[in-house]
C-alpha cells in the first residue's frame, strides 16, 4: 500500500499531546505521514506550571509555545502547521465576558475554513481527526476547531468552493477525539483502590456522574497505541508553560495504563468509504492506489 495520511486539527499548541498522540506516534512511527495543524498560537493560555511563572516567560507566551510545540512534534514523530489564528481565550465570569476582538472564535466561520480547506488539499491525507461538538472541552476554540474542521472536510471535496484553495480533495474518514472518559478515569482510580492506595482521580470522579460519561457510547473505533504512552507523556512534558509535571496527568504508574486501557477512543463522524464498526483502525477501509 502507498502512503498513507492522517491530518489531526487541533485548537491549541498542547492540545495535540493530549488527545491522540499515542495513536498519531503510532501511525508516524510504522510509516504514514502524520500532520497536525495547530489554528492557534495559544497566546491566551495560562501558565499552569508553577515552576514557569515567572516574569521573563510572561513576556514571550506566543515565541515560548511556539519552541515548545516544535519539541512535542518532533517527540512524537510528526510534521506540524500552524494555521495562525488568535486564541480567544477561556472566558471566565458571570456574565461571561465577550469574546476579545479579531480572535479565532469570534471571526466568520469562512476564513479559518478557506485556510484549513488549503492545507487539506496540498497535504492530502486520508483521516481527519477533530473535536466533537462540544470540543471536548467548553472551550470557545474548541467548539470553533469542530464547526471549522467539519465545514473543511466537506468543502475541501468541493470544487465550487475556495477555488483559489487548491484542487478538490476528498478525506475518506473524518473523526473525533473521544480519550476522556470516565469509565477509563474509574478504571485507574479502581486499580490504584485495590492496591491500598489513594488514587488521583477522586474528585473528577465524584462530579461526574456515570451516566454523563455521553461519549463512552459513541466510541466506534479504538486504537491500540499503549507502546507510545511514555512518547504521549513525553510531548505533553515538553509543553512546559502549560503542564505541571506533578498533575494528575502522570500520576498512573505506565505500566497499568498498558495493561488496563492500551487504546485511544475515536468516534467516526462521516465516512466516504464504507465501513464496519467497531473498528481498530482510522485507516480501516481505505485503499490507496499504487
Ligand atoms: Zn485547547
Amino acid at each position: 500500500m502507498s502512503e498513507l495520511r492522517l491530518m489531526a486539527v487541533h485548537a491549541h499548541p498542547d492540545d495535540e499531546s493530549s488527545k491522540g498522540a499515542a495513536t498519531m506516534a503510532r501511525y508516524a512511527d510504522e510509516g504514514a505521514r502524520v500532520l497536525v495543524v495547530t489554528l492557534t498560537g495559544g497566546e491566551r493560555g495560562d501558565i499552569l506550571n508553577p515552576a514557569m511563572d515567572l516574569p521573563e516567560v510572561h513576556g514571550r507566551m506566543a515565541e515560548i509555545r511556539r519552541d515548545e510545540m516544535a519539541r512535542a512534534a518532533e517527540i512524537l514523530g510528526v510534521e506540524h502547521h500552524w494555521l495562525g489564528f488568535i486564541d480567544s481565550g477561556l472566558p471566565e465570569g458571570d456574565p461571561l465576558p465577550p469574546l476579545p476582538e479579531g480572535c479565532f472564535a469570534a471571526i466568520p466561520l469562512d476564513g479559518p475554513t478557506e485556510a484549513l480547506t488549503k492545507v487539506i488539499r496540498e497535504f492530502k491525507p486520508h483521516v481527519m481527526t477533530t473535536y466533537d461538538e462540544t470540543g471536548g472541552y467548553p472551550h470557545p476554540d474548541h467548539i470553533r476547531c469542530h464547526e471549522v474542521s467539519v465545514a473543511a472536510y466537506e468543502a475541501a471535496a468541493d470544487y465550487r468552493l475556495f477555488p483559489d484553495a487548491g484542487e478538490p480533495w476528498a478525506v475518506s474518514k473524518l473523526y473525533y477525539n473521544h480519550g476522556f472518559l470516565r469509565q477509563r478515569m474509574q478504571l485507574l482510580q479502581d486499580e490504584f483502590a485495590r492496591r491500598g492506595l489513594e488514587g488521583p482521580f477522586a474528585k473528577w470522579l465524584e462530579h461526574w456522574d456515570a451516566d454523563k460519561d455521553i461519549f463512552a457510547d459513541r466510541v466506534t473505533t479504538r486504537v491500540e497505541c499503549a507502546k507510545y504512552f511514555s512518547l504521549r507523556d513525553d510531548a505533553l512534558r515538553a509543553h512546559q508553560t502549560q503542564i505541571d509535571p506533578t498533575s494528575f496527568f502522570f500520576a498512573t504508574p505506565m505500566d497499568w495504563q498498558q495493561e488496563l486501557w492500551p487504546t485511544e477512543e475515536y468516534e467516526l463522524a462521516r465516512s466516504r468509504v464504507p465501513v464496519e464498526l467497531p473498528e481498530t483502525d482510522l485507516f480501516a477501509g481505505i485503499e490507496t492506489d499504487g
